[in-house]
């Protein structure tokens, strides 16, 4: 009797309601501001209705630096909250809501955090680009837990400094690569030259192992597609996904998959795909979480460190002047009412 775990229920009803203007700063006079409701597992919800890209009058808008010239501008708000019916929506928005998820899903807390969260940003949208698969690039994004300070993460790029910053000017989130399980315990390292403590022989730990209890969700690291699915050996039941840079991670000894998870499927970073168990050789429940890139393996744990370098000190008066003017684009986002 397969049971359906209650944080997964969760997770698959929370949804993000977006509201997606795009302004576009060419004398245009207005642009339809639309209104959408959807999940960030890929469950489109309903569209919620249709405004005008009239800010409201409340709201000065910003003054605009002559450097910068915002000429396709997307600015955003979303709320956390629960989704309703199905309903399909166009490329732009999966590029969007991807976009988060790989820049900034490692600095924003666990989904089940998130529900009633607001998220404000300020995009820009790549002519051209669509060739590369992305067409919509943030520049600047705040998220206002629903009891707490909000926060804001800036792109920056300098001369050395490069990619998404906090209001400090620390790197703390720009790798896009996410836990596989919620709360991590590790109880053995990857080590390639690890000695079998009896036979005397090198046995490496190809990956890191993760306790948790059977039936915890496991969830891919960063997006990609999958490439196994099924009984692997000593693996017992494995889920390996190919991300775009050639990395394949591997999920062992799961106790079952994600209903319906097949070979080919492309998946989100986060996106559930199994649950822990002791299938295949393992003394107890618990994730082997493994990486290899063309070959051999590399430690998988070291995929999901954030860099934590800040911005160099001859850059600083940059990235300050950079962040005051995406502050400014920021706080002219109107705010989505829950
Ligand atoms: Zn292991």
């Amino acid at each position: 009797m397969e049971t359906h775990d209650p944080d997964s229920s969760r997770r698959s009803i929370v949804a993000v309601n977006v509201a997606l203007g795009c302004v576009a700063l060419l004398g245009v006079a207005w642009i339809p501001f639309f209104c959408w409701s959807v999940s960030l597992e890929r469950d489109w919800a309903r569209a919620a209705g249709e405004r005008t890209a009239a800010t409201p009058s409340a709201i000065p808008a910003p003054p605009r630096s002559e450097t910068v010239t915002p000429e396709h501008e997307q600015v955003g708000s979303l709320v956390v909250g629960s989704s309703g019916p199905s309903a399909a929506l166009g490329s732009l928005d999966d590029a969007f809501l991807d976009e988060i998820d790989d820049t900034l899903g490692s600095c924003l807390p666990d989904d089940d955090h998130r529900e009633g969260a607001t998220i404000r940003l300020v995009a820009d949208k790549q002519q051209g680009a669509a060739d590369a698969g992305r067409d919509t690039h943030i520049l600047a994004l705040e998220y206002r837990p629903p009891v707490g300070e909000p926060s804001r993460f800036y792109e920056f790029v300098g001369h050395d400094a490069q990619g998404y910053y906090d209001a400090t000017g620390t790197q703390a989130c720009s790798t896009g690569w996410r836990s596989p399980l919620a709360k991590l315990r590790r109880t053995s390292p990857f080590n390639p030259r690890r000695m079998h403590p009896i036979l005397r022989r090198p046995m490496p730990h190809q990956g890191t192992d993760f306790g948790a209890p059977k039936g915890t969700p496991v969830y891919a690291s960063y997006r990609g597609t999958v490439s196994f699915v099924g009984p692997h050996g000593a693996h017992g039941n494995w889920v390996a996904i190919v991300h775009p840079d050639g990395t394949e991670t591997g999920y062992a000894h799961l106790s079952k998959f994600a209903q319906g998870l097949e070979v080919g499927d492309h998946v989100r970073p986060h996106q559930l795909i199994g649950y822990v168990g002791s299938t295949g050789r393992s003394t107890g429940p618990h994730l082997h979480f493994s990486a290899r890139t063309n070959g051999p393996f590399v430690d998988a744990e070291s995929l999901l460190k954030p860099p934590t370098t800040a911005v160099p000190e001859a850059e600083r008066h940059a990235f300050l002047k950079a962040k005051a003017e995406l502050d400014q684009r920021l706080d002219a986002v109107p705010p989505l009412a829950h």
